[in-house]
């Protein structure tokens, strides 16, 4: 156990985290140092969220709202850091959730549904309808998205298949890319403003996932308040090449300038 006053206490906590959902066998071990990639990028942003982040953040949100069918993909590192924040994300849109895996294997995807319907809160969600856990069951999971292996390109009919906006927090580049390709709109989550997940999405958020799903959140039920005309207009404007360039100005110049 982490103590609470440890001043990376927060940090070490995710750590942890991802650990568990390796022995527990729902993240593969790319999963661990996709992880720790992620924490270096954290050091340079500073750990928190950045005012770049922030905008991407609102126009994510009002882009899920303005969505006909949108859908929250997830991997086993989103699902060890953030199962229950994503889970209340979803239920602010449609329910539609999809476990989308790099390493798929029948194992994991058992693992996977293991954790989310131990949880009693969840289980019942799921069987109230509240929430659509899809991309597991094989009847359902039958679409391929196109120019990417079998096992990485399965996707489910009525989820990431048909989706107009897909959620995609801690993508690999090449999954990004067939999705836009597909002619969907692509939000992802990554510290990495290198990566090419990064630059192929259509939004990219740069902030680290548990700082920011609870953000989305937020700003999903804020904007509920708000007419179509005043969401597009959120979104107008949003150029997510700026945005990325900003960040690495960003941190250049926190680099160039910090105090040791
Ligand atoms: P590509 O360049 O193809 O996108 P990649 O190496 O970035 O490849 P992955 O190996 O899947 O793709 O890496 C996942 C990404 O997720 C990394 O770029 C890392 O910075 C980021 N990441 C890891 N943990 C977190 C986190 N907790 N929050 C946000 N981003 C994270
Ligand atoms: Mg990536």
């Amino acid at each position: 156990m982490v103590p609470k006053t440890h001043p990376r206490y927060k940090s070490l906590l995710n750590r942890e985290k991802v650990v568990e959902a390796f022995d527990k066998g729902i993240l593969a071990k790319a999963g661990l140092t996709a992880h720790g990639r992620g924490e270096s990028f954290d050091y340079l942003i500073g750990e928190k969220t950045t005012t770049e982040a922030l905008h991407s953040i609102k126009v994510a949100s009002a882009v899920l709202l303005l969505a006909e069918n949108p859908v929250i993909s997830i991997n086993g590192n989103t699902i060890a850091l953030s199962k229950h924040d994503i889970v209340e994300l979803s239920e602010e849109l449609n329910g539609k959730i999809e476990v989308n895996l790099f390493y798929r294997t029948k194992e994991r995807e058992e693992n996977i549904k293991k954790a989310f319907e131990e949880d009693k809160e969840i289980y019942n969600k799921i069987k109230n309808k509240k929430i659509k856990l899809l991309g597991l069951d094989p009847a359902t999971t039958n679409k391929q998205i196109k120019n990417l292996d079998s096992l990485r390109g399965k996707v489910s009919e009525e989820g990431i298949y048909s989706a107009d906006v897909v959620l995609v927090p801690l993508e690999d580049g090449d999954r990004t890319e067939a999705l836009v390709n597909m002619g969907k709109t692509v939000i992802c989550i990554d510290l990495n403003p290198l990566s090419r997940t990064a630059r192929k999405s259509t939004i990219t958020i740069v902030d680290e996932l548990t700082r920011c799903i609870p953000l989305l959140t937020k700003y999903v039920k804020e904007y509920k308040q708000k007419d179509k005309k005043e969401l597009e207009n959120i979104v107008k404007n949003y150029d997510n090449n700026q945005n990325l360039k900003s960040i690495l100005n960003y941190i250049s110049n926190r680099l160039k300038n910090m105090e040791i």
